[in-house]
């Protein structure tokens, strides 16, 4: 697992930490790791994810590894302004998901003095850049990107290779019709 190892800790101040990969390269359970810590100092937390997301429980985000934390369900990135007001920590799973305003609600609680800890996919099945990642990317002070392993050669893989042919951008519920793959054995199904 990568260190999230900031030279120091910002202070009086807030940040925005994305931390982006393919599927199955640990996002989420990096995610939890950093909220259950945040926790641990007595920080007040607030964790949301998209509605679209209904696999394994409708309140947790859950990583593959079975982690979970209780989170707060949303249809739009303006709904995690109005109940952010009391948190210190906000923690957001999925964020491709949402539309091009979760940028601008990120920038908004950042400068009001919290910490934002976003994860997401940042490439489609395709290999395409998933908005809103790029511009979170763009404005985060800390990124993480996490690798999984490919299934086919072993390399270190950052594409999510889809098994079924299927022009969707998004299979919901659907990770067993996806693997890990490196560039290399990546394609793209037709
Ligand atoms: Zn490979």
């Amino acid at each position: 697992m990568i260190e999230f190892t900031p030279h120091s800790t910002p202070k009086n101040t807030g940040w925005i930490e994305v931390i982006a990969g393919c599927m199955f390269s640990g996002k989420t359970e990096e995610l939890i790791r950093r909220l259950r810590r945040a926790k641990i100092a007595r920080l007040n937390t607030k964790i949301f994810k998209p509605k679209i997301d209904n696999r394994y429980s409708s309140n947790d985000i859950v990583s593959h590894s079975e982690q979970s934390l209780p989170s707060i369900l949303v249809d739009s990135p303006q709904e995690i302004l109005l109940f952010s007001e009391d948190a210190q920590v906000i923690g957001i799973d999925e964020a491709q998901f949402f539309n091009n305003e979760l940028v601008e609600v990120c920038n908004t609680l950042a400068n009001q003095g919290k910490r934002i800890i976003i994860a997401g996919l940042d490439q489609d099945y395709r290999g395409i850049p998933f908005e809103p990642m790029p511009q979170l990317l763009a404005v985060a002070e800390y990124i993480t990107k996490t690798l999984a392993i490919c299934v086919v050669c072993g390399n270190p893989a950052d594409k999510t290779q889809r098994k079924i042919v299927s022009t969707e951008r998004v299979l919901v519920g659907a990770s067993d019709s996806y693997e890990a793959r490196c560039r290399k054995c990546h394609y793209i199904p037709e």
